[in-house]
């Protein structure tokens, strides 16, 4: 079985598609996606989606594309439901320095005060980072303390150098289906993340694995993504679903079967 710890089921392009893509889960060897929110109204939909369906679990929290609008209301919502069953991690939060829909500083801000609400919850954290590895890795170091529950860089997209820096944070990473996308520095990078450290994902609707790019990716897609490990790694899939599956579970311990 394989989990795929990033989707966005309830991104308009999927809505629609939500119980047809949950209905044929299991027979592509699926346990469960965790559906991650990006802001109030998205963790709202993730949470309710996890009540409705066995296979969703929830992560919640404020994406730094929409930090502008964090404030006390979603910081009072993620904090009574980071109690919820279901309610795994505080995610996706963290610094994207490439669109800048928000202020950088305002996305540091935000970015630090959900640490010390997850930290609070006692929550694993879910990042996404893009074009902002040195900042995120100073607001986190600076927060060492308050990173006792587990950190997961979804799509992890930087150097083996900068591996070495998160992996004394003890980091996980999730990958998905940009390293099927032709680059062989990626394939550097599958061999540097620490066997016991790396998770899958597809991100979907986004980041559509080869050779489906151009069309919407669902979370069954996740099963290229363990291919192309596999391929890279040189050793059974089976190998790849079983260290990924043990991962998820020892980060999100909230997760049950
Ligand atoms: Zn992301
Ligand atoms: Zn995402």
């Amino acid at each position: 079985m394989i989990i795929d710890s990033h989707c966005h089921l309830c991104d308009e392009r999927l809505r629609p598609r939500q119980q047809e893509i949950i209905s044929v889960l299991k027979q592509n060897g699926l346990e469960s996606v965790f559906e991650v929110g990006w802001d109030l109204q998205s963790s709202k939909d993730a949470v309710e989606l996890s009540n409705m369906y066995d296979e969703v679990y929830a992560i919640i929290g404020t994406h730094p594309h929409d930090a502008k609008n964090f404030d006390d209301t979603s910081r009072e919502y993620y904090k009574e439901h980071a109690k919820d069953k279901k309610v795994l991690a505080i995610g996706e939060i963290g610094l994207d320095y490439y669109y800048d829909l928000s202020p950088r500083d305002v996305q540091k801000k935000v970015f630090e005060e959900q640490l010390v609400l997850a930290d609070e919850v006692g929550l694993p954290v879910v990042l996404h980072i893009r074009d902002a590895y040195k900042d995120a890795l100073d607001i986190l170091c600076a927060n060492k303390d308050k990173l006792n529950n587990g950190i997961l860089l979804h799509c992890y997209a930087s150097s083996k150098e900068m591996l070495r820096e998160f992996n004394k944070l003890d980091c996980y990473y999730a990958l998905g289906g940009a390293i099927t996308f032709k680059n062989a520095k990626k394939d550097d990078v599958i061999m540097a993340i620490p066997e016991d450290r790396l998770l899958i994902e597809t991100d979907s609707p986004y980041m559509t694995p080869v050779p489906f790019r151009g069309q919407t990716n669902v979370p069954y897609y996740v099963n290229l993504v363990v291919d192309k490990i596999a391929e890279v790694k040189n050793v059974d899939r089976s190998v790849i679903e079983k260290a990924t599956y043990q991962n998820t579970l020892r980060l999100f311990s909230k997760y049950n079967r």
